[in-house]
């Protein structure tokens, strides 16, 4: 064998990113290898985290545990890698209807959301631009993470220092072993698999019952609107810089694939002329498959009978808040013999 790691890594998007940063930062060996053509899923995603379920305006599942772990932990790579691409951000709420707002303004009183809810309302939100006759309000603890920027910086990290393989990988070619897993020339003590919903394709693998959901965002030129706040109502509108926001989301079960389409386009589309007092110009649309199930937690553990082979996927839409936690919690389970969460256990799915 011409290299030995402690992990193999396939599959370079948020989950195998945040997992092997956790698996370096703890002294372990790792490779990856990744083909960042065949999903788009992280590079599209907006990157947003949200403490509330607008809905129901309840805590997101373990907020409390994932925002400042996460907070932690992207600063941190930011440090590492000497670069930029994590800010606090606050989500601003544009009330669509009355009962809406005093739901709202119930809620800000109630113990187990009144940290993350405003309690008050701004009649004065940007009245020229947007529609916004019944106030404004705003979701406190909300973040950002520039995805695409930091998978591209991470990944330039992975390249530099002989870490990653830029290629398609091949499942024929894992090898489970009496001291692990092969792959190709790598002799690895595990190999874990991050590869999004393209884990349908993997034979160790398929029968975890995932629900992908295409989703699609489309960048829009708007001008005035302040760049250091998410906007929602009905969709969110993200600012990147030089007027530009993007502006999602859709959900398709039944066309799993990464091309943007001219219904997803206008649904958006329409949803932000009803926003926006102000026309906008589209610049840009792209596509991508989240990994759900049905659960809407994390798939996490080893194989069953492989146990040098595991999984960590199911990030669905949320995979920037789930990932950080859930990687150190993976780790230890791995490296110190924790008990993995049931809730993200993989064990739930075996029969
Ligand atoms: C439109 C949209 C908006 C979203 N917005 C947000 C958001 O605001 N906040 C948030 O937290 N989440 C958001 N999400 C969800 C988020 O994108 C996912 O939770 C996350 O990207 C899942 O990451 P992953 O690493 O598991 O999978 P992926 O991103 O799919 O990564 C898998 C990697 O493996 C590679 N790969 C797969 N098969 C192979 C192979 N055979 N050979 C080589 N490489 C392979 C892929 O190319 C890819 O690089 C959004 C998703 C979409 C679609």
């Amino acid at each position: 064998m011409e290299k030995q790691v402690d992990y193999i890594i396939f599959g370079q998007g948020i989950a195998g990113t945040v997992l092997a940063y956790t698996l370096i930062q703890n002294g372990k060996k790792v490779h990856i290898v990744d083909d960042n053509s065949i999903s788009a899923c992280s590079r599209v995603a907006a990157g947003n985290f949200n403490p509330i379920v607008f809905k129901r305006l309840v805590k997101s599942w373990m907020a409390d545990e994932l925002i400042p772990f996460a907070d932690h932990f992207y600063r941190e790579c930011e440090q590492f890698l000497n670069q930029e691409f994590y800010w606090k951000k606050e989500i601003v709420k544009i009330f669509a209807e009355e009962n809406e707002r005093d739901f709202w303004l119930k809620k800000s009183s109630d113990e187990s959301v009144s940290n993350y809810l405003n309690k008050n309302i701004d009649s004065e939100f940007f009245p020229d631009i947007i529609h916004n006759p019944l106030g404004a309000t705003f979701v406190k603890g909300a973040a950002n993470l520039f995805v695409s920027k930091y998978l591209a910086d991470f990944r330039n990290y992975f390249i530099e220092n002989g870490l990653l393989s830029a290629e398609k990988f091949d499942y024929q070619d894992v090898i489970p072993n009496a001291s692990g897993v092969t792959y190709k020339n790598i002799q690895a003590k595990k190999l874990i698999f991050c590869e999004g919903y393209k884990i349908m394709d993997n034979p160790f693998f398929n029968w975890i019952p995932l629900k992908p959901a295409k989703g699609e965002v489309i960048t829009v030129k708007i001008k005035d609107l302040p760049t250091d706040k998410i906007i929602n109502k009905g969709v969110y509108m993200l600012p990147i810089g030089d007027d530009l926001f993007i502006v999602g989301t859709t959900y398709d079960w039944n066309n799993l694939n990464d091309d943007p389409t001219e219904k997803a386009r206008n649904e958006i589309a329409e949803k932000l002329s009803k926003v926006l007092k102000v026309p906008f110009e589209i610049v840009d649309q792209q596509a991508g498959v989240r990994p759900s199930v049905n659960d809407r937690r994390p798939v996490i553990g080893l194989h069953p009978e492989y146990t040098s082979l595991g999984v960590f996927n199911g990030m669905g839409t949320k995979g920037v808040m789930l990932s950080p936690y859930f990687s150190e919690h993976f780790y230890l389970h791995l490296e110190k013999g924790n008990i993995l969460d049931k809730e993200v256990n993989i064990s739930r799915f075996q029969k």
